[in-house]
Parts: structure tokens; sequence; C-alpha cells
């Protein structure tokens, strides 16, 4: 393990990193497995991860960094965190899938169902995408109705009939859509702007009863963190109960990482159907959609809406999930990651005010942005300038250079873990203030 690099040695890319992309680009598209890693919106080069603990990962090269990633979003308790890989490990010895109904999925199930208001069953899958995509498609069933609502800056995965005006991914390349959706299949979808009571009303006016569902991230964050006013999700929630349409939270990101009961119970808004992933996989590939027994009920193989999948529900990923829930219900783990959370504010907040460049911090819980955004904390998915996303890509390599891994674009969220400590904050504090000094644009 190298320790104690000079930043210079990490101003240019570590060389097996820098080799590791030549080959991956000529076998894998742009060199990743999805786009935000190949570091577009910050140039240079990713670093390739060769392992991960607590709140560390080490590159190809064996230079350590502190991180602020989690893998987006599912590392709630750190990388490796030994029990759960103690748990995996014992699981995958007996076998990594059966196709066959194991024990370990009534397990996370009774979890899920138990913790999350107004969920009476869930049906898994492997990622947050197919969470959604299933969510919709049983809602379109259960409604007989074909519309589908979304919001500007809301990401859900990319599904053909959600891939527009989403998330970070797509706010990074500038791009309002994507390629490859023939207009048919988006046309049963209407975008709203966040934070809009009016349009909703409107929206709701004109077409109400043909919604089948408003789906929604109640606390959107995968186009920075656009904290949304109560009122305003209440509003969402009473037209849709109004009219007929099911509300979906999506909570994948959100789910068991704001509280345990995901931001549902948090703000006492309770949706007819609600998407899972990340910390409930625990790092393993895991998704999850749930709603009341009526509503799951027209599932096949009781109802006529078809949803499956090959490696859904296997043990393995199953014990991930588990064994991370089991240990922030023990861990106490959202007082402690508040507490944290509250530390952070106050460690960073000095050193923000006083940056050349308008930053400020925007958090929830564990979940917190860097929001360069000059009216502060925006609360609709409102583009960066081109100036603020250029500050943004020099301040990332300049933390990158004192091995503190931030994410490699201006509209993620970061993430803190069981694993980060008040001297972890105190580095990141310390870092953006030598940051700030150093930077030219
Ligand atoms: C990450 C995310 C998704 C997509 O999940 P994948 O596992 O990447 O497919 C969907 N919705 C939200 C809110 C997310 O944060």
């Amino acid at each position: 393990m190298t320790t104690a690099s000079t930043p210079e040695s990490f101003a240019s890319a570590p060389p097996k990193s820098v080799e590791l992309f030549e080959r991956a680009r000529k076998v894998i598209p742009g060199g990743v497995s999805s786009p935000v890693r190949a570091f577009r919106a910050v140039g240079g080069t990713p670093r390739f991860i060769q392992r991960g603990a607590g709140q560390h990962v080490w590159d190809a090269d064996g230079q350590r960094y502190l991180d602020f990633v989690g893998s987006w979003g599912p590392l709630i308790l750190g990388h490796a965190h030994p029990e759960v890989v103690a748990a995996v490990t014992k699981a995958v010895s007996n076998g990594m899938t059966f196709g066959a109904p194991c024990a370990p999925e009534v397990e996370l199930a009774e979890r899920i169902t138990s913790m999350y208001p107004g969920l009476e069953q869930v049906r898994f899958v492997s990622s947050g995408t197919e969470a959604v995509m299933s969510a919709i498609r049983l809602a379109r069933a259960v409604t007989g109705r074909s519309r589908i609502v979304k919001f500007a800056g809301c990401y859900h995965g990319h599904a053909d009939h959600l891939l527009v005006a989403a998330g970070s991914g797509l706010a990074t390349f500038g791009r309002p859509s994507s390629a490859g959706v023939p207009e048919e299949f988006t046309r049963c979808t209407s975008v709203l702007p966040l934070d809009d009571e009016t349009a909703l009303q409107e929206l709701f006016r004109l077409e109400g009863d043909r919604i089948a569902a408003v789906i929604i991230e109640p606390v959107p964050g995968n186009h920075g963190l656009l904290l949304q006013r109560r009122e305003f999700l209440q509003a969402l929630r009473d037209a849709t109960r109004k009219h007929g349409a099911l509300l979906i939270f999506d909570e994948v990101i959100s789910g068991f990482r704001v509280g345990p009961g995901g931001a549902a119970d948090w703000l006492g808004i309770i949706p007819d159907m609600a998407t899972f992933g990340k910390v409930i996989g625990g790092g393993m590939p895991v998704g999850a959609f749930g709603a009341s027994r009526k509503i799951m009920g027209r599932l096949a193989p009781d109802g006529d809406t078809y949803q499956a999948g090959t490696l859904s529900g296997n043990p393995v990923a199953m014990t991930a999930g588990i064994t991370t829930l089991d240990i922030l219900r023990r861990e106490s783990a959202w007082l402690k990651l508040e507490a944290l959370g509250t530390k952070l504010e106050s460690m960073l907040e000095p050193v923000l005010a006083e940056a050349p460049l308008p930053i400020h911090l925007v958090r929830l819980g564990s979940m917190f942005w860097l929001s360069l955004h000059e009216g502060g904390a925006p609360r609709t998915g409102a583009p960066l300038s081109a100036a603020a996303a250029a500050k943004f890509a020099e301040l990332f390599h300049l933390m990158m250079e004192q091995a503190v891994y931030l994410p490699p674009s201006a509209y993620e969220v970061l993430f803190l873990s069981l694993a980060h400590t008040e001297d972890d904050l105190q580095t990141l504090a310390d870092t953006l203030r030598e940051a700030f000094a150093a930077m030219t644009t």
C-alpha cells in the first residue's frame, strides 16, 4: 500500500488507470459501464478502483482516497463492511442462484414492508431502473390508464418512457433526452417542473382522468439535491388521490438512506407505490417495488401483469440487503448519520462562506450536495452555467490531487457512511479550503 503521496504524484493521472482506461476504451463504449464514470464533466482519466474499505477506496496504483461517492448511494455502511462481507461470503458458498424461492428473499421483504409505511408487498428485481419500469407497468395495469407524469430534474433510471428531462447523466451531457427513444414511447409521458403547484393543478385539470401515475423522487438527488417543500409534495398527494392516479415515490436513492421509513416516513406522506434500490442491496444489484396487497396482486402469477427476472431475489444479493438493514437498525445508524451531517454543516459552512465562488451546502441526513448555483439551494432542476461547471471541474481535480474523491459531476450528491469519522469531515473541510485557495478559474 502506498501512503503519504505528494500532491505532485496525483497531479498526472496514475499510470495503471491510464493503461486500463486505454484498454477499456477499445472494448467498452467510452471505457465505462455507466456514463458518468468516464469523467467527461470534469475531464481527465477516471480512476480504476481496486478495492475499498470503510470510507476509503484504492486505485489500481495503490493510491488511497477518502471517498464521498459511496458507489453512488448503496454503501451506507462504507466499503466492504466486515459483517456484510462475512454474510455474503457464507451465502456464496451455498450457491449463488437457484431460480427458485429462497428464505432470504422472504426475510428481506419482511424487513422492507415492516419498515416502509403503507407497503404490504414487494417484488425484487436487480436494479433501480427495473424497479421503476415494473412499477410503471403495474400502475398502468391497475388504473387502466396510460399517461405517466414525471418531474424535470428527477431521474428514474433509463427506461425509455422516462428518459425525458432526467437527472445528472443527461444534464451533464446537455441532452434533453436520448437517441433511440421513439417519440411514440414518450408521448404518454408528461413532464412537470418541481416546486410548482400551479403547473400541477393545471395538468390535472386538463388530463387528470387519463393519468395512471405520477412518479417523483420525494428527495430529488440526481440533479444535485433539490429539497422540496412538504406542501408541494402534499399537493401532489392530494391531486393524485382526487383524480384516481397512483403516486409513486421513487426512493431508490432516499429509501433506507434518509431514515428507516424512507422519505415517505420522514415527510409523513404515504405514496401508493414505492421503488427501491441502492441501500437495500448493500452493494449488490438489487431493486424492489412495492405497494398494497391489492395493487401488487395484479402482478403475475396472481394477476395479469407480467414481470420476471432470472436472478431476482437471489440469496447472495438478498443476504447483503438483510445484513445491511439489520446493521443500520442495530447501530441506530440514521441518528448517527444525522449527527455526522450536523457536524459536517458546522465544519463546512465557514469554509464555503469564504470560497472564491458561490458554493452552498445542501444536506438531508447523510446525503449532501455542494451547490454551485448562484441562488444557493435550488428546488428545480435548473442547469448550471458553463462557468460554474468549469469551476467545479477545477475543484474536483484539486480535491483528487489531495486524495479526496468527489463525484465527477457538479450535479451529483455526496454521501456520508457509518464509516466516516469527524476526522474525515475535518479532512474534507481542510482540503476544500486549500483547493479554494489554489483555484484559478
Ligand atoms: C439510481 C437511481 C435509479 C436507477 O437505479 P439503477 O440501479 O442505476 O438502475 C432510479 N431512480 C433513482 C431515484 C435513482 O437514484
